[in-house]
């Protein structure tokens, strides 16, 4: 690892003063369950690290408005066990649950899953974001793509988005604060995330300078959540592909529905497509399986991976099921499991 300076500040103020305006050269310091390992690969090289962990305010869990704000600070097993939580957005405690280890989860803050960098392997031994041969080919498209995206993959950017909590606090309709030199700023989750045009620009819409101080997730009175992952075993790892949903029904057909897909974008992809495929119906195989191939419609394989349009179209269709309250079988042992 270089050397590099580490700071402690007590205010969020004081915070956002130490990080520099460019990306690279400071790098903020939660869990340090991804940025540690980055920077003992070389991945991440920062002349300075600016811990937050000792900020004031960033590690409550509290209501308002009917909804729940998380500071950023909060650690997932915190999220996972939090009464309000369990009981108002139980898709979301059993998401956190599931997310890597209970070691990682007990370190691991809510700011730092929704601002880790992308698993790719060619960005983790330092090739980039958008990794290219000597005369300007992806290398991503030209070498080993097993795990890349099926959506939104028309260049440059091919990597996964990681966060397999972000899609349900998506699907939820999450917002996101952000404090930075101009003060704080609050948008909705779904537009955090960005696909890089350039290796200059970030996967969130962050500057080098800002932090993330909390989320907001509104009242979920009436939502039916679910959250369906398919991974290669049950073991600590990253999913192959993920759906969130939430769904407000009026008696037995679906009044609305956010349909989020994690895994197979560079962002978290929320598909209109799928929701608009169960739209006024009621939720069954048939239209859980219609909404599945919705969701995948525009999905476009590339040279080793398009075994993943099959399992985002499960996915969809089994988190649907499940969020309507019907038995599903479990993608590892084939059991009929029930609703989330
Ligand atoms: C083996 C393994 C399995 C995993 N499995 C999953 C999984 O299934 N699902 C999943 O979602 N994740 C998974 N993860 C990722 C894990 O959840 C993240 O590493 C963790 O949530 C990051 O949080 P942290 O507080 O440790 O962040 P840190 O490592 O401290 O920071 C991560 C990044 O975010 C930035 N950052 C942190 N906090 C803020 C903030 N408040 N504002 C702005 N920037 C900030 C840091 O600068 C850094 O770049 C796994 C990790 C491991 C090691």
């Amino acid at each position: 690892m270089n050397r590099f300076e580490y700071v402690s500040p007590d205010s969020v103020n004081q915070a956002v003063a130490l990080l520099s305006a460019t990306w690279g050269d400071s790098e903020i310091l939660a869990g340090g369950t991804d940025l540690l390992g980055r920077m003992k690969d070389y991945v991440s090289t920062p002349k300075r690290v600016v811990n937050i962990k000792n900020l004031p305010g960033l590690h409550a869990i509290s209501r308002e408005n009917g909804g729940v704000r998380i500071g950023s600070l909060v650690t997932l097993d915190r999220i996972a066990d939090a009464s309000d939580i369990r009981q108002n957005y139980p898709a979301l405690a059993q998401t956190v649950s599931e997310a890597a280890s209970p070691q990682i989860r007990n370190m691991a803050t809510i700011g730092g899953n929704l601002c880790q960098r992308p698993r790719c392997w060619y960005f983790r031994r330092g090739m980039g974001l958008l990794p290219k041969t000597p005369d300007g080919k992806s290398l991503v498209t030209e070498g080993d793509n097993r795990y890349h995206a099926i959506l939104g993959n028309d260049g440059p950017a091919y990597f996964v988005s990681p966060s397999t909590i972000a899609p349900m606090l998506i699907a939820y309709n999450a917002r996101i604060r952000v404090s930075g030199p101009a003060g704080p700023r609050e948008i909705g989750l779904e537009e955090f995330f960005k696909t890089p045009q350039s290796e200059s620009e970030r996967e969130h819409d962050l500057k080098a300078n800002e932090i993330v101080t909390d989320i907001f997730i509104p009242a979920s009175k009436e939502m039916r959540g679910a959250n369906y992952e398919v991974r290669q075993k049950e073991a600590f790892d990253w999913p192959l592909a993920t759906a969130s949903v939430a769904i407000q029904m009026s008696g037995n057909t679906v009044q609305s529905a956010r349909i989020v897909m994690g895994a197979v974008a560079p962002v978290p992809w929320v598909s209109q497509e799928a929701a608009e495929a169960i739209a006024g119906k009621s939720i069954d195989e048939q239209t859980a399986s219609a909404a599945g191939a919705a969701a995948v419609s525009k999905a476009r394989a590339l040279s080793q991976n398009g075994y993943k349009i099959r399992l985002a179209t499960v996915a969809v269709k089994r988190a649907l099921l499940i969020a309507s309250g019907q038995p599903v079988p479990d993608v590892h042992t084939g059991k009929i499991g029930g609703a989330a």
